[in-house]
Formats: structure tokens, sequence, C-alpha cells
């Protein structure tokens, strides 16, 4: 088990810059997981730590040793398939073993290396089985002893679940946690689902055309985006982003939300409010700045999104329970000033 950095890696593919100039220090045992857009370089950056492609330019280490011209054999990261995809024709126990059967390893030593990662997966009842008759997370289990079998220093996942239907996947990232942390293996996951890398990574990098915009855990991602980019990316429904002015006070939304001028920052031209944070009541003259109005209501049974239309645009407020709001009625809306959002002319955060 070690550590993976990159110190200022670029990838280029002719014009396209793959991976740009990114940095980042993944500590040994840690689930890490890079998210992004498709196309932003997150396939790119585990060809980049398994050897399959080169730097252009920086240098990848692991264990705190350069490895930029170390081939992949030599580097020892395993590769775990993409949708867990085991080989049919064999039983879960070949497949586990497949990968020192192939290196030539002598049967008592492919028994017991099996045996233990069999054991630490728990999967030792399972290994006379075909992959046909387990399920969705057993299957898991198998992929990830395959990979583990040559005890790698880390082993790395690509959007290892995004064909599952939704069920499965919600099941499948709940094992994945689980195994990640029962193994204390470094893992470091690939997706472009913002649920998914929420809630099974320890530290994420959030990616943008091949660069590394923020590294941090989810909540701290969640709760302090560095930008605008990063903001919108994460949350569903996705954070309300309003033009703001100041004069005498502090007005987003045409109008609909007013906060007191000493909330903004300097040059604040842009305010985020997350749904959760937006807070909807009936209109009443105690009120200031102007109404919303209900535009549409979708109950969803632990919660209803509120759709508002402040004139100009909409606004989402995601609200507990089943509230009782009345189509087209006219709304006041409020946001505790310390959760609210704060961004300049260029999208970048700025603290209050
Ligand atoms: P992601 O995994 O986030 O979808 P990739 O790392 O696959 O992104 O791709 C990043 C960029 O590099 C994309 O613009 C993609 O088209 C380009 N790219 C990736 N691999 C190659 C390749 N082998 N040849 C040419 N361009 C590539
Ligand atoms: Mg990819």
């Amino acid at each position: 088990m070690a550590g993976i950095s990159f110190r200022n890696v670029t990838k280029r593919y002719g014009k396209t810059v793959a991976v740009d100039n990114a940095s980042f220090d993944i500590q040994a045992g840690e689930f890490f997981c890079f998210f992004g857009p498709p196309l932003s370089g997150k396939s790119t950056i585990l060809k980049l730590i398994l050897g399959l492609e080169t730097p252009d330019e920086g240098e990848v280490l692991i264990g705190g040793k350069p490895v930029n011209h170390v081939s992949p054999a030599g580097r020892n990261v395993a590769m775990v398939f993409q949708n867990l995809a085991l080989f049919p024709h064999m039983t879960a126990g070949e497949n586990v073993r497949f990968p020192l059967v192939e290196r030539k390893i002598p049967e008592a030593t492919i028994k017991a290396r099996v045996d233990e990662v069999a054991g630490k997966l728990h999967i030792g009842h399972l290994l006379h089985k075909p992959p046909a008759q387990l399920s969705g997370g057993e299957r898991q289990r198998v992929a990830i002893a395959r990979a583990l079998v040559r005890d790698p220093v880390a082993y790395l996942m690509d959007d290892p679940i995004s064909a599952l239907d939704a069920r499965l996947r919600e099941e499948t990232r709940v094992e994945l946690k689980r195994i990640q942390r029962d193994l204390g293996q470094t893992l470091i996951y690939v997706t472009h689902d913002q649920e998914e890398a929420m809630s099974v990574a320890d530290r994420m990098a959030i990616m943008e055309q091949g660069s590394i915009r923020q590294i941090g855990t989810p909540v701290d991602i969640y709760d302090r985006p560095a930008s605008r980019y990063v903001a919108q990316l994460l949350g569903a429904p996705m954070m309300n982003i309003m033009n703001a002015t100041t004069s005498g006070r502090l007005e987003a939304g045409e109008g609909t939300i007013v906060l007191p001028l000493d909330a903004a920052p300097q040059g604040v031209s842009g305010l985020g409010i997350r749904p959760e944070d937006l807070k909807v009541e009936p209109w009443a003259e105690r009120h200031t700045g102007k109404p919303a109005k209900v535009y549409e209501v979708e109950p969803l049974g632990g919660y209803t999104v509120v759709t508002l239309d402040t004139g100009a645009q909409k606004l989402r407020a995601l609200m507990r329970g089943q509230p009782q709001i009345a189509l087209d009625s006219a709304v006041a809306l409020s946001c505790n000033p310390a959760r609210v959002h704060f961004f300049g002319a260029a999208g970048e955060t700025l603290r209050a």
C-alpha cells in the first residue's frame, strides 16, 4: 500500500490537453475520487497512474518515488475492470486466481493468496459459483478480489457502476465503501455522478477540462466550493445562482432576495443559495423586497421541490415533507446570510 502523487502533470493528445498541470497527493489507504463531467480528463489520470500513458510534463510518484519511467507491471497498481466484468465461463474462484495463474506463480502460493483475499472479502463460500449465480454485490467483491490478489499498492476503478440501475447502484456503492474501509487499501475511483462521488469518497478532486479545480472532503467542497463551477456541480437540485446588485442593500433574483449589505464581500456579482437553504413563506406585507410566484410543486414523498418564478428566472427550493403550497401563490424568499455563497465576476468564490 502506498500514496500516489502528481507534480504538475500535463498530458496532451495532439492539440487536446487531456490533463492540465495536475497536482495532488493521495494518502495510503484513502478512498479518493476523481469527479467531473465527461471528457474532463478522469480516465487519462488513471492511465497515467497505471503507466499506460506517460506525462508530457511533470512527475508521477508512487510511495514517494518517481515512476515516469517504470512500466505498468513494475508499478503494481491494479485496475478493477469496467462494470466489474468477470469471465463468465470461469467460477468466481478461477476469476480471482487468474492474474496469478497468468504469471505462472506456484500453485501453493496461489492457493494461500486466494484464501487470504477471499477471507478479507468474505467470499470464500462463493468461489465455486459461476458469476451468473452471484448478486451484484457479490460480483463486485469477486472483481475486487481479482484485482487485489496480486497485492497491489493501490486499486483503481473507472466509473465501475454507472451501467447498473439506480437501486443496484445505491446498494453497490454502500458495499464498496464498506469493503474499502475493511481492506484499508488505497482506492482511486472515477465517476461522473456527483451523488456517487460524495457518498463514497474520503476526499475528492473536482475536474474541469483537464484541470483540478478543488480537492477536499465531499462535505467541505459542498459547503465551501471554490467557484461557481464547483458549486453547481455538487448537489441536486443544483445551487440557485443569481446576479447580485448592491445599492443600499444587497438584492438578487429580481429583488425577491434581499440581504443586509454588510453580508456581502467587496466585488460581489453573483449570489448562490442551495435549494435546501432557500426559505419559502406565504407573502405578507412585513416582508422586504418583492414576492416570487410558485411556478410548480414536485411532491417527492420525503421532500418537496418547489420551483419559484422571480419574473426573470426560476429558483428551486427543497422542503422537508409535504408542505401545503398553492400553485401561483405569492411567496416571500429568504436565506440565512451565513448560508449564502458569493461569487466574483469570474465565478470565483468570495468570502464575506
Ligand atoms: P473522462 O474520462 O473525464 O471522460 P478522458 O480522460 O477520457 O476524460 O479524456 C480527456 C480528453 O482527452 C478528451 O478531450 C478526450 O477526447 C481526449 N483523449 C483521451 N484519450 C485520448 C486518446 N487516446 N487519443 C486522443 N484523445 C484522447
Ligand atoms: Mg472516462
